[in-house]
């Protein structure tokens, strides 16, 4: 039934063999006919293939053609339907054009009439295609442009960044957020300082390019899952979600100062800009948005009035945290090259025998302005400006120039330990260094021990266990310290190439009073024991909290009740020369 070299399709039903034989044996050279005898079965070929035109009787067995029409558009919207009408149904013929029958042919059957009606069935159905394709194309371009005006309406067409329209959507959203979760967040409002008057300088289309680099920066300086928003005039806005202290956003903004502190180049004269940041915070400063949004604005006309080029909190108390906090990073990038730093030296002792078998590295920073300052202030700090990897060095060196120094002259204060922080751990070269510094220094690797922190281990725990056996076969020893403030996952633990345990002294301290730590401590060191690991306590401050680590077996100590941590000097001259290593 099929011609080949023809792509129309035409499906001809009548429930007379004869009548439809007739109508394929004629139209076959010229198409691919298909026939059926019922609606039934026409509309199953028709779900199934393409066809182009439907010439059917109007009295079928079951379904009647005409019933069968909407059936026909239904699956198929541009296939035409012809009727093939009996002699005087005329009226079911012109009933069925109603219903959306293209043409009819009547019985009986002309077949010069057939090929002429045939053609005209398929060049309307050709014209159906074309006015189909051309809808679609139509519907596309109204969505693309529909989803283009929309981007417009939330974008700053300048810079492309988010608008206000947008910043405002996502500030409500973030809040819902915070609010349901109990988190606290923070909108900064970041301007150029005067910039009307560089704009009047630069010309307005420079000016535009100018801002178009600046947005660029700033967008670029914070992470992606931040929203920053171009403001009107010369003023971005920035929501930090999810922020646990102040230093999280001065942390951000500090990033933000970073990246646009090198000067902007525009028609090749190089700019240099300055900003100035308003802080609200939520739910602190307000608890909705446009409220948020007012108390930013108002930090930053503080901010601008003092001068511009500094950020401000909305209330004056966190400006004083912000200040005291910048004051001592400015201070600490300069604290190496000034040479503030010490490292003090605190011992340890074997429970049983009360005799010093180690000393802690501690650093200590002592400036003019700012008095000795502990290192649980600067520490952090230095993690976060990254100044902890030289300070971090110069600890470890200075530990062990010193050991060697004891060392020569005839004492062993046995295993000299160092603090070793994330920055650190994480770094690509620290095997080196170390191995350098031993070398260097011509110390037993046996002889230095690195204090780790689980908070760092586990965050990337299979690499954590490959950087450790490397540290392991260069032969130094391993612990970790504050043990018992993280969440210490006692499989992992199995599994970590370790030496010692350090159970934190916020248990050690309270160890006389709560039943809980006891237990607590007296658990760690059976684990410990049993996974053949050493466990030392440390702030030992009296006689009862040093008596219960001796009921319970533990290995080591350090705490004030022997000795603060004190100068190499003094360490020398109270622990080394005498024979004062008892309690
Ligand atoms: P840590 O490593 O757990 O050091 C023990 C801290 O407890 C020291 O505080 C020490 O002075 C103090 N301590 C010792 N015995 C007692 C005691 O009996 N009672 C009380 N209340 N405290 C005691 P410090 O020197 O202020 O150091 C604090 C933390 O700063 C250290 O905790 C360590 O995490 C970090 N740190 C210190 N020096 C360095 C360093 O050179 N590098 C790195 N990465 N971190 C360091
Ligand atoms: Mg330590
Ligand atoms: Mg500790």
């Amino acid at each position: 039934m099929e011609n080949r070299n023809s792509n129309k399709n035409i499906l001809i039903i009548d429930d007379e063999p004869p009548i439809r034989n007739l109508i394929a044996e004629f139209l076959k050279d010229n198409f691919a006919c298909i026939t059926a005898d019922s609606a039934e079965e026409a509309l199953k070929i028709l779900r199934s293939s393409d066809i182009n035109l439907v010439l059917t009787d109007i009295n079928l067995g079951g379904m009647t053609g005409t019933e069968m029409i909407p059936h026909v558009h239904a699956a198929s919207p541009d296939t035409v339907v012809m009727m093939i009408s009996g002699e005087g149904s005329m009226e079911g013929a012109i009933n069925a054009m109603r219903l959306g029958a293209f043409d009819y042919i009547s019985k009986p059957l002309d077949l010069d009439h057939i090929e002429v009606a045939v053609e005209r069935a398929l060049e309307h159905h050709s014209l159906l295609v074309e006015k189909r394709k051309h809808e679609t194309r139509l519907e596309e371009l109204v969505k693309q442009r529909t989803e283009e005006l929309i981007y417009l309406s939330y974008h700053d067409a300048l810079t492309n960044l988010p608008n206000s329209i947008l910043f405002e959507d996502r500030l409500s959203q973030a809040i819902a957020h915070a609010n349901r979760f109990k988190q606290s967040l923070a909108m900064l409002y970041i301007s150029i300082d005067r910039f009307d008057h560089v704009n009047d300088t630069l010309g307005h289309r420079l000016g535009s390019e100018l801002m178009k680099k600046v947005a660029d920066r700033l967008s670029r300086s914070v992470a992606e899952d931040l929203t920053i928003a171009r403001f009107e005039g010369s003023e971005f806005a920035l929501l930090i979600p999810q922020i646990t202290g102040t230093e999280d956003i001065i942390a951000v903004a500090n990033d933000i100062y970073s990246a646009l502190e090198a000067p902007f180049v525009v028609d090749s004269k190089e700019i240099f800009l300055s900003f100035s940041v308003g802080i609200s915070l939520y739910p602190d400063d307000a608890t909705d948005g446009q409220k948020l949004l007012k108390n930013a604005s108002a930090a930053l006309a503080g901010a601008k009035e003092q001068g511009g080029n500094n950020y401000r909190f909305y209330r004056s108390g966190m400006n004083e945290r912000a200040l005291k906090r910048l004051i001592l990073e400015n201070s600490l990038r300069k604290a190496i090259e000034r040479e503030e730093f010490e490292v003090h030296y605190q011992p340890k002792l074997n429970v049983k025998t009360d005799k010093i078998v180690g000393v802690e590295a501690l650093v200590r920073w002592r400036n003019q302005d700012l008095g000795l300052v502990s290192p649980k202030d600067f520490i952090p700090l230095a993690e976060m400006t990254g100044l902890i990897i030289p300070l971090g060095e110069w600890v470890l060196r200075t530990a062990c120039k010193q050991l060697r120094a004891w060392n020569n002259k005839g004492f062993s204060p046995g295993v000299m330990s160092v603090n070793l922080s994330a920055r650190q751990f994480q770094r690509e070269c620290l095997l080196e260094e170390i191995e350098s510094i031993v070398a260097e220094t011509g110390i037993d690797a046996s002889k230095l021990e690195l204090e780790l922190t689980e908070s760092y281990l586990m965050k990337d725990p299979q690499r954590s266990i490959a950087t450790l056996h490397s540290l392991k076969k260069l032969g130094i020893k391993l612990s970790i310290d504050d043990f018992g403030t993280e969440y210490s996952s006692l499989s992992y633990l199995k599994r970590l190439p370790i030496d010692i345990l350090k159970i934190d002294q916020s248990f050690v301290q309270d160890l006389t009073e709560n039943p809980d730590d006891i237990e607590l401590v007296q658990a760690i060191t059976t684990l410990a024991h049993n996974l053949r690991l050493k466990v030392i306590a440390e702030g030992v401050e009296n006689a009862e909290q040093l008596q219960f680590l001796k009921d319970i077996d533990c290995d080591e100590w350090q705490g004030y009740y022997f000795s603060r941590p004190v100068t190499s000097d003094v360490f020398e001259s109270s622990f080394l020369r005498t024979a004062a290593s008892t309690v």
